[in-house]
């Protein structure tokens, strides 16, 4: 072949494809009709984008891809939860969920292969980071599912709480926010997005002045330094105190309320002075906490959940001094769809920290 590699055209967004048209020497409002044909209606073949013109059409099927990717698994769970393994139009592959909770849809998608931040309870981390996700195989995974799912007269929450740390790939994260977003693209409302983090500091900071945000989840884990140190490498970076103090800045600045999600994880922060210190940690925000009893992956990792009368204890106690609180049952658990359970099972990536002697 003498001609270049066919780039993918999905996942620009607006500002890309005015530059795109731009460098064609097009009128602008070419980049509203693209994005509408892509990602407000869905329609992936540019020979029927019948409001373009033909020559134009002909130079984007010679020029372009229009590629999402490919549901190339798809595991279905006793409680209807479906997940689902994508590969991805650059390489490799990762995992998105759908979830149906009293009629509420949920996708839970993935921004990176992978992840760096090595959380010690958490499958995706003994993958490392083999790559960020572009913004394209971000909004690719809500698209398929939602193509898959039949779910385009339907409104549906998107929460980045699948492989990797949304806010260590800021940028594509972002792209794909606005697209989800903006009523001629997905056409959410922000307030059906949620991006859950570990809690990098500079880039809580950076997402306050955002003009499109997400809602905000962080999480929490520990109610020590000393604790969240073990858990979390990431603490040693942004220790409690750091995180805490740029959390309330967040809420100030941009009057939204938050989650602290907590990883119950049986006898190791699951105790009652675990349960003073969240309440102390919580004061004083606009914070709820989401108790989600850890998901056990037999074999691989070494923690428990806790029994579900902790989980109501810990729950009731942490009412008791009026912090909001509710707690996640895991869904999916049998499809190892569950919170955390997210890590490809192909030889490809085997654990990291496999025993050793
Ligand atoms: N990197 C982001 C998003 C992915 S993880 C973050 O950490 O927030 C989404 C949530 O699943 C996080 O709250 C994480 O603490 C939690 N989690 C990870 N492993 C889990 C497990 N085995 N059981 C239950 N929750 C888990």
């Amino acid at each position: 072949m003498d001609s270049p590699a066919k780039t993918n055209l999905y996942g620009l967004d607006r500002p890309a494809l005015e530059a795109w048209s731009e460098a064609r020497e097009q009128p602008r409002f070419r980049a509203g009709q693209i994005y509408r044909w892509m990602y407000g209606r869905q329609r992936l073949d540019p020979n029927e984008w019948t409001d373009l013109p033909g020559a134009l059409r002909e130079r984007i099927v010679a020029e372009h891809v229009v590629e999402t990717g490919q549901l190339a698994e798809r595991l279905e769970a006793s409680d209807g939860t479906i997940k689902y393994r994508v590969e991805l139009p650059g390489s490799g592959s990762v995992e998105s969920v759908y979830m149906v909770q009293d009629e509420r849809v949920t996708l839970c998608i993935s921004s990176q292969v992978g992840c760096a931040l090595g959380c010690d309870f958490c499958m995706t981390a003994r993958m490392g980071l083999v790559r960020h996700l572009t913004a394209g195989e971000i909004l690719g995974q809500a698209a398929m599912i939602r193509d898959d799912r039949g779910l385009h007269e339907r409104p549906f929450n998107i929460v980045f709480m699948g492989m990797g740390e949304p806010l260590h790939n800021y940028d594509a994260v972002l792209s794909a926010v606005r697209t989800l977003t903006d009523p001629e693209g997905f056409g959410l409302s922000r307030k059906r997005i949620t991006v859950s983090t570990v809690g990098l500091v500079p880039a809580i900071d950076k997402l306050a002045a955002e003009p499109v945000r997400p809602r905000l989840a962080v999480s929490l884990n520990a109610t020590t330094d000393e604790q969240r140190d073990a858990l979390m490498p990431v603490n040693r970076r942004y220790p409690l105190a750091v995180l805490r103090e740029s959390l309330r800045r967040y809420a100030q600045h941009t009057g939204d309320t938050f989650t602290f999600e907590y990883v119950m994880l049986a006898g190791v922060n699951d105790s009652d002075d675990d349960v003073r210190r969240l309440a102390r940690l919580a004061h004083g925000l606009p914070v709820k906490i989401n108790l989600i009893p850890f998901n056990e992956v037999p074999g691989e990792l070494p923690y428990r959940s806790p029994s579900r009368d902790r989980v109501f204890a810990v729950r009731d106690a942490l009412l008791g001094r009026n912090v909001r609180t509710s707690i996640r049952w895991s869904r999916g658990a049998d499809a190892r769809a569950a919170c955390g359970q997210l890590a490809l099972e192909s030889g490809k990536h085997k654990p990291k920290r496999e025993a050793s002697s």
